[in-house]
């Protein structure tokens, strides 16, 4: 175990933490301390409590060089005005032998007021996404010497719909920057984000304490598409019994909407649904009706089933595998509460099998697997991203163009090594247009709204 020594702070550093009491760094403290150092793009997974706030500030404030007048250099961004009082209060204590000057602005409050205390200057900002772009369009604020850049809980932000002020401001940000960024779960929206603005992130995590990884049966089964798995699904679902309170997961709502027309056939009444783009009405109904047994089975999100405080439910389905480890304990935690029995499925496909081989590794735990039962039919029908890619070959305008492409997109999963989802896309319509690129795209306001 690494010790406060292994980090070499200097003595003012030291001397804080010394007053705080704190005997030994926390894992994350530990894993990110050099990777933030460094000076690398860092994406966290990792919840409050687990003293992530000092895990970043440690080697941001160790590295921070000395400065006679206060210089904007470190701009720290979080969903709420309450974790804004709280983090700028914790970096008061991390910074109590340095001479710096940390700023908390968040909406709410008389934004004259914050204008004046920043025009005083300060070399820490800790701010809400809406109030701090409102700020820079102000010109209150200069960017130009901002070297870090912190997004804590983006999950949360994305969820409440920042995303749009967040471009906004990453677009004033120097391109020269260090860029960290905390979520407690991955999700598309957040892996997009990482696409569209990181370099080359280090991922860092911790392995979530406590999950009941006792009591929960977990099997696997390699399935080859994403209709075979739909087969095998309702397949299982026949058992009334046994499968009685279903929870599936899928990563997004394209999965969401596609399974669920599927299973709506055969399970008519008995199936829900919940994502993002649902609304809020629809989504507490489904949820209710759901928890009271009106529905044996919901299909749902990760970010929407974020929080979702079920009873008894029999099994958790994991209809994709999710690409981040921590996500499949986010979703099997759902089962096997409360010293109840809990029994997880987790489909694969053989694109799918190194997620799922990290998702072991994270449990040290190898799933059971179970083999395709023989009378499942294997569905021959392709969804549009299982489809090969079409290349007309004897083309010699387009041999030329599926080259460049093939270059760029080659560039392109080297530097991120993921894919990108089309959040710049969108993005790039929204700022040209000012319009949602659908009619009626009930988020519009939502992920435009100014706080
Ligand atoms: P956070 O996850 O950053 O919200 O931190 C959770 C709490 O843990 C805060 O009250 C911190 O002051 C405290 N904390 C942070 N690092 C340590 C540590 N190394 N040892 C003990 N407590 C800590």
């Amino acid at each position: 175990m690494k010790t406060f020594e292994d980090f070499k702070l200097s003595n003012p550093l030291r001397n804080a933490i010394q007053d705080l009491g704190f005997e030994n760094p926390t894992p994350i403290q530990t894993e990110a301390f050099s990777v933030v150092l460094s000076g690398k793009d860092m994406v966290g997974i990792a919840q409050t409590g687990t003293g992530k706030t000092l895990g970043y500030m440690l080697p941001i404030l160790q590295d921070l060089k000395f400065s006679k007048e206060p210089v904007l250099r470190v701009l720290v961004v979080v969903p709420t005005r309450e974790l804004v009082i709280q983090v700028v209060e914790e970096i008061e204590k991390f910074s109590k032998y340095l001479s710096l000057r940390t700023l908390g602005v968040y909406g709410g409050t008389n934004i004259n007021t914050q204008r004046k205390a920043l025009a005083e200057g300060c070399d820490i900002i800790v701010a809400t996404p809406g109030r701090f772009y409102d700020l820079t369009l102000s010109r209150v604020i200069q960017l130009k010497t901002v070297r870090k850049l912190v997004i804590d809980e983006v999950d949360v932000m994305l969820d409440l719909g920042f995303r749009f002020q967040l471009t906004n401001i990453f677009d004033l940000l120097p391109d020269r920057r260090q860029n960290i960024m905390f979520s407690a779960t991955m999700t598309e929206d957040v892996e997009a984000l990482i696409n569209d603005f990181f370099i080359k992130p280090t991922k860092v995590s911790v392995a979530l304490s406590g999950t009941p990884l006792d009591n929960i049966s977990q099997q696997s089964y390699c399935v080859p598409n994403f209709y075979t798995k739909v087969n095998l699904l309702v397949h299982l679902l026949k058992d009334r019994e046994l499968y009685n309170k279903v929870l599936i997961f899928v990563s997004n709502k394209r999965s969401a909407d596609r399974l669920f027309a599927v299973l709506e056939e055969y399970y008519g009444e008995e199936s829900c649904v919940i994502h993002s783009n649902k609304t809020q009405n629809y989504r507490i109904r489904s949820i209710n009706q759901f928890d009271e047994g009106k529905n044996r089975i919901l299909v749902a999100t990760d970010v929407m089933a974020r929080g979702l405080d079920l009873e008894k439910i029999s099994h958790v389905v994991n209809f994709d595998t999710p690409p981040y480890p921590e996500n499949y304990m986010h979703r099997i935690g759902r089962t096997g509460r409360a010293e109840q029995e809990g029994r997880s499925l987790l489909f694969y496909t053989e694109k799918e099998q190194q997620k799922k081989e990290n998702i072991e590794a994270l449990m040290n735990y190898k799933i059971p697997f179970i083999a395709f039962p023989s009378e499942i039919e294997i569905s021959k029908r392709l969804t549009p991203e299982e489809q090969p890619e079409v290349k007309e070959i004897n083309n010699p305008h387009k041999a030329s163009l599926v080259e460049e492409r093939g270059a760029s997109f080659h560039e392109k999963s080297e530097k991120n090594s993921k894919e990108n989802l089309g959040g710049s896309y969108r993005r790039i319509i929204e700022k040209k247009y000012k319009k949602p690129k659908t009619r009626g795209d009930k988020n519009y306001n939502k992920r435009n709204k100014r706080k």
